[in-house]
Order: C-alpha cells, then structure tokens, then sequence
C-alpha cells in the first residue's frame, strides 16, 4: 500500500487537480497588471482597516488593468452572522468600491473563477489536499484534542517551542496500513501537511511594503483540513490564492509572520507564489499611546460609523489614501480639482508602521470636498442621509426649491463655504434659515458693539422702512446699509471710524452685525446679502418684529 491508496481512503470521490489548473486557467492580462482581492471574515462588522485595504486594492487593480475580487473567508463557521455577506458587499458599495468579481449576496457571485465564497469550495479543496497526500506531503493525524492539550502542557512545563512539529508531530510517522486500518475503523482526523522546513534556517523574503524580512522556516505540521472537511485559513489562502491567480496579496500585516508558512505551502503545491504587501493597521492616539483602533473600544473603527455621521464616502476615500502614500497630500495640492482615480498610488510608498488616525482632519477632508459639490449635489446627499438617520431634516428638506436656494448661498465662486464636514452637521447648519424653527426658538440674541435696545430697534425700523430693497444688487444693498449707518450717526467706513474712534459710537460693521443677528440669531452666518435674498422681505420683517420684542 502507498500514500494513493491513502489518499484514496480519505478523499474517495475527489477530482485530480488538473481539473481545476484547466478550468481556471493563468488570466490574460496585459503585462502589470494586478490581480488582487480583498478577503473578509463575514463576521458582521467591517472595519476600516477593512475598507482601507479595498480601497488600496480596488485603485492598484484600476491602475494596472487589473482585477479586484472579493472572496469570502467563511471556513471558521462559528464566528459567522447572518447577512454578514451581504453586509461586506453593501459596505463596499456604499464607498464606491465594487469588486469586479466575487461574492454579490449571500450565495451569489460573478466572474470565473469562483465560487468566491471558501464553503462553497469544499472539494476544490480536498483535491489539493489529496494531492499532497498522493505525494507523501500531507498525513491523517488521529491525534484527539486531549493528546494535544496534554503535549501543550509538557511543551509549556519545559518551555519549549509550542506546536506540531519534530518529535512532536506523532502521527507523521504513522505507516500508510496502519493510518488506512484506523479510518476504516472510524477513528477521527483531520488532514496535516508534512513540513519540509527545519526552524534552524532562515529564509529571505522581499515584502512590497516591508521591504526584505528575514525569518526562520516553518517546520510546524499544520492543519490543512479540519474535522469538518473544510479548510484552515492557510490552506485555503494557498489554494484561492493560487487558483484564483492573484498576484498581489494584499493584507493586514498581523499575517506577515505567516509568510514563512505560505511560502513552504506555495512550493509543496508546485504553485508560484504571489507578491506579498502587509499593510500596517490604522492606529490611534490614545492618550499619547498608540494603539490599533479598536472594534470595541472605538466607534469609528465600523464603517458603519462613518454612515450614522453622514461623512461623505468621498471624504473617507480620500482621507484613507491620504493616510496610505504621504505624497497624496502634495499631489492634491497641486490638483485641487482632479479626482482621487487620478492620483497614482504606490505600494512601496506606504508606511511600514500604522499611520495614525485623526478625525479632526478627515472632518477637514469633509469640509473641503463638500464644498466642490453643486447644491444640487449637498441637498441630494443631505436628504438621502436624513431619511435614515434624522426624520426632522427630512421634513425641513422636502421643500427641495427651498433648499436648494439655502445650500446655494456662497457656493459654485472662487471661495466656496466650508462650513459642512458631514450630513448631521446641515440641520444645524440651516435650521434659522426656517421661519417655523426659528422663531419657534427662543433666541439669544448676541448683539455685539451695538446693544441698546433702542439702538437696535432704530437699525431694524429704519432698515425695513427706508433701506432694504429686494431687487437691489450687492453693490446697491451694501451701500445702502452704509448710508442707514450714517444717517444713525454710525462711521459709514470702517476706515474713517478707525481714524476717528472718539467721533463714533460705532461704524458700519457693527449695524450690519445687528441686523445679521437679528435675522439669524448668530454673529456668524454665510453672505448675509445671500441670506436676505433668500429669506426674502416677509421672513426678514416678521424676524426684525420678534426680534424688537425681546
Ligand atoms: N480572512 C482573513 C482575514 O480576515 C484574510 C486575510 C487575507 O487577506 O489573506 O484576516
């Protein structure tokens, strides 16, 4: 009997492995082009490190005419959630990230070369395990779980490497008759390969990001195929990895000490290895410590997050390339306009230790690229946001003519307004522009300079009376703002008051800042000349009115 009739006993049914070399044969693509995936636990929550590796992945295969796929890693079937595939494809796509094969729902999947989902994959699996099993590379090892426990034990009592290898991979030398005697007795297993490697020598590798790491060879046994009959992570990682031709692995580096392992598990199997980038996890200030961000202690470590505040997918995707090639902030200096596809993002520049999260500047990110957008662009986004996450918003923006006048003001010129980083930011934003809000409101009213009441009163009276003119242009309303200004006795230029402070009490300024606040309750708005035009003159005299009484 020889390692075939064992292979044989153990994966009766499964097809040669030829099969699948010919059914997923090497992609033509054009030279340089990478194939890369992004390759996530369906765990129910995605994280942004999560997203931040799909990014990375998405624009290398956009760059390079390649692929991104999205494969499913479901072998650990106890951490599974319901929908946590579905989950994965919604998150990408809300960042605009879409794969260009893989899984799109719980069952589904596009392109050829799949199943993109590791449960479905089953027998793929089990043929290359039968493989190395035919070739001696590959054993059953009946080993219960309470032999392992008591070898972990002896190994930790004498402080010695932990682990299935040497003298401690017993069932390694178990003979081909007596390992067949025992499956056909029934007794459990599962599958190990048989390490070539030796812990005393050391093998060069070259990562993309890391650059050149040295380490000592795997010469663990591992588990290739579990009780189950599915895969471990690493056998699977090989066998997609290879069978999908990827040629970027592009992943978190809490994977990079398993490169010695892969490597040996890549070369047993006679397939190429892949070009490895470990990417450093997103961290955190935390107190002056850094450290990962966390699923559990940190809100905005779930993409979801990002969602509930309504911070703009744009503004995400460009913060993380921001954070992935230091170069992107000189880059966007320079093109102000150009979309982030166009910035050329490289592998090799991004940081071997984790860049450092900071919300204050991708809240400036919002900032700046919600102020690109049309108000067309602000209100559709604003009102999209608002149906899920603040039903009063909504309300106040299904008047969208209305709306659109509001978010118009200061924007489509040279400086456009950047007073919104996220969507829960605009109902504060925009609530006094709403007679019904804010005369419901009890305001506070923060005159400045000017405050008398009887000051005020006169500015508002005279104002409507004499002054305001709907139809008047900028120009035309300013002016007139400085002659009500001089006709109170108030310095009709800033100038004259500054060279002459004891022959005023106030100057124009401080009578435009009395009539701003008197229409909006805040010293600091957009172009109050926009707000009138918008309010329009029944909403500005029924604010002076309230405003009179206080
Ligand atoms: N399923 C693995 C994880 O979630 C994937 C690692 C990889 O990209 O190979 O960490």
């Amino acid at each position: 009997m020889d390692y075939k009739d064992l292979a044989n006993a153990i994966f009766p049914d499964a097809k040669d492995i030829t099969y699948y070399e010919e059914k997923y044969p090497e992609r033509n693509l054009k030279e340089g082009a990478i194939v890369t995936r992004f390759a996530p636990s369906p765990t129910g929550f995605v994280h942004i490190g999560g997203l931040y590796q799909s990014l990375i992945a998405r624009k290398l295969a956009n760059q390079t005419e390649g692929v991104f796929l999205l494969r499913i890693e479901d072998t650990d079937q106890k951490r599974e959630v319901e929908n946590g595939i579905t989950d994965i494809v919604q998150s990408l796509d809300r960042f605009g990230i879409e794969p260009d094969e893989g899984m799109i729902s719980e069952t589904e999947g596009k392109g050829n070369y799949g199943p993109y989902r590791q449960s479905m994959r089953k027998e793929i699996y089990q043929s290359y395990a039968k493989y190395l099993i035919e070739q001696g590379k590959a054993y059953p090892c009946f080993c219960t779980p309470e032999e392992l426990e008591e070898m972990r034990a002896k190994q930790e009592a004498a402080k010695i490497r932990p682990g299935y290898y040497g003298v401690w991979a017993k069932c390694r030398n178990i003979t081909v008759e007596e390992a067949i005697e025992k499956i056909n007795n029934g007794e459990n297993y599962i599958v190990r390969f048989k390490s070539p490697g030796r812990e005393d020598r050391k093998i060069k590798h070259h990562d993309v990001i890391k650059g050149n790491v040295d380490f000592p060879e795997n010469d663990q046994d591992i588990v290739i195929i579990k009780a189950d009959g599915l895969p471990t992570y690493h056998f699977a990682h090989a066998v997609d990895d290879h069978l999908m031709r990827t040629t970027h692995v592009i992943r978190g580096d809490e994977w990079l000490s398993s490169v010695p392992l892969h490597l040996q598990l890549f070369h047993e199997l006679g397939f190429k290895p892949p070009k490895y980038a470990h990417i450093a996890p997103i961290m955190k200030n935390d107190n002056g410590n850094k450290r990962k961000l966390s699923k559990r202690k940190d809100p905005e470590a779930a993409v979801s997050y990002y969602d509930e505040m309504g911070i703009p997918k744009e503004a995400v995707n460009e913060y993380l390339l921001n954070i992935a090639n230091s170069n992107f902030e000189n880059w966007r200096r320079a093109n102000k306009d150009k979309s982030i596809d166009e910035f050329e993002l490289q592998l090799n520049k991004m940081s071997v230790s984790g860049a450092l999260f900071d919300m204050v500047k991708l809240l400036d990110v919002g900032k700046t690229v919600i102020s690109k957008f049309t108000a067309e662009e602000v209100y559709e986004n604003a009102f999209h946001w608002a149906k899920t996450y603040d039903k009063e918003l909504e309300e106040m923006l299904k008047d969208k003519e209305y709306a659109l006048k509001i978010f118009g003001i200061e924007r489509g010129n040279k400086k456009p307004r950047k007073d919104i980083a996220k969507w829960s930011d605009v109902k504060e934003n925009i609530e006094y522009m709403y007679d019904d809000k804010f005369l419901a409101k009890e305001q506070e009213y923060p005159y400045q300079v000017i405050h008398e009441k009887e000051d005020v009163d006169k500015i508002l009276d005279l104002y409507m009376e004499k002054y305001y003119n709907e139809n008047d242009d900028k120009q035309q309303w300013f002016d007139k703002i400085k002659e009500l200004a001089g006709e109170l006795g108030y310095a009709k230029e800033v100038k004259e008051y500054k060279a002459n402070p004891d022959a005023y009490k106030a100057h124009v300024g401080d009578v435009s800042t009395v009539l701003r606040v008197a229409l909006t309750g805040r010293t600091n708005t957009p172009d109050m000349y926009e707000i009138m035009q918008v309010l329009g003159k029944e909403s500005m005299k029924k604010r002076f009115e309230v405003a009179k009484k206080k």
